[in-house]
């Protein structure tokens, strides 16, 4: 699902420099990404998803070189091949949580927003515990609602690939189990890989790898 090789980027002409000589996973895989804050966790998940391009090397998801594509190309390949829980949500407040969660249907013309798709709007709503709450707008939602709303807008195009950035972070032990539960259960009904930067310790058990970022500052040989 995913090959990066000589990966190199840079901020500008900041001082970070990421580096990946190799990494794949598997079409079915669950990854777990952990390591310090600053070490480029977040920066290389927007590599994977194309936000960000790389300054040298591959990187190849779902067969298709992401760097090789024009911006428009870009962002629809993202919406039909990847589901990203961003770290800061990204959630649009002019919207309801309903219209969040539908969100990718409106911007990507591969995606027909038909009653299934707003059934399963509904359902991963309802599995996530915000069943009642899909009329109102983020600002009115507390930041674990929040987050959970990120989550279904990732799972509802069913994608590939699934990108998570610490997204239990804001919940409680129960419902950080209970929504890695939900990823996982719809990464397996979409035979979906899911690559995962997480905090909690707790719940690496459950991945079948761990990606340790402390690998890859300058000068370690990953
Ligand atoms: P992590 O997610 O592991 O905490 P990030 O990938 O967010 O780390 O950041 C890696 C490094 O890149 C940090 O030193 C951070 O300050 C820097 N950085 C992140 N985004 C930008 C940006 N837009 N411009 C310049 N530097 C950035
Ligand atoms: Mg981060």
């Amino acid at each position: 699902m995913i090959t990066i090789e000589n990966l190199t980027f840079r901020y500008g002409k900041s001082d970070f420099r990421l580096r990946i000589p190799r990494f794949d996973v598997q079409s079915d895989e669950r990854v777990a990404i952990v390591g310090p804050s600053g070490s480029g966790k977040t920066t290389m998940l927007n590599l994977v998803a194309g936000i960000l391009t790389p300054d040298g090397g591959k990187i190849d998801v779902a067969g298709t070189e992401v760097s090789s594509l024009s911006d428009v190309q870009r962002r629809r390949f993202r919406a039909s091949t990847i589901g990203f829980v961003f770290q800061d949500f990204a959630l649009l407040d002019y919207l309801s949580a309903r219209q969040n969660i539908l969100y990718p249907y409106r911007i990507t013309p591969a995606l027909t927003l038909n009653a299934e798709a707003r059934d399963r709007a509904e359902a991963l709503a309802a599995s996530c515990g915000i069943g009642d709450k899909l009329d109102r707008h983020p600002s009115a939602l507390s930041q674990g609602e929040q987050q959970r709303v990120a989550i279904c807008r990732a799972l509802v195009t069913q994608p590939k690939l699934i990108l998570s950035d610490e997204a239990t972070g804001n919940l409680d032990p129960d419902s950080k189990s209970r929504i890695l539960d939900l990823l996982f259960e719809q990464a397996s009904q979409a035979g979906a890989a899911v690559l995962a930067v997480t905090h909690d310790h707790e719940l690496l058990p459950r991945f079948k790898r761990v990606l340790d970022f402390a690998d890859f500052r300058e000068g370690a040989d990953a």
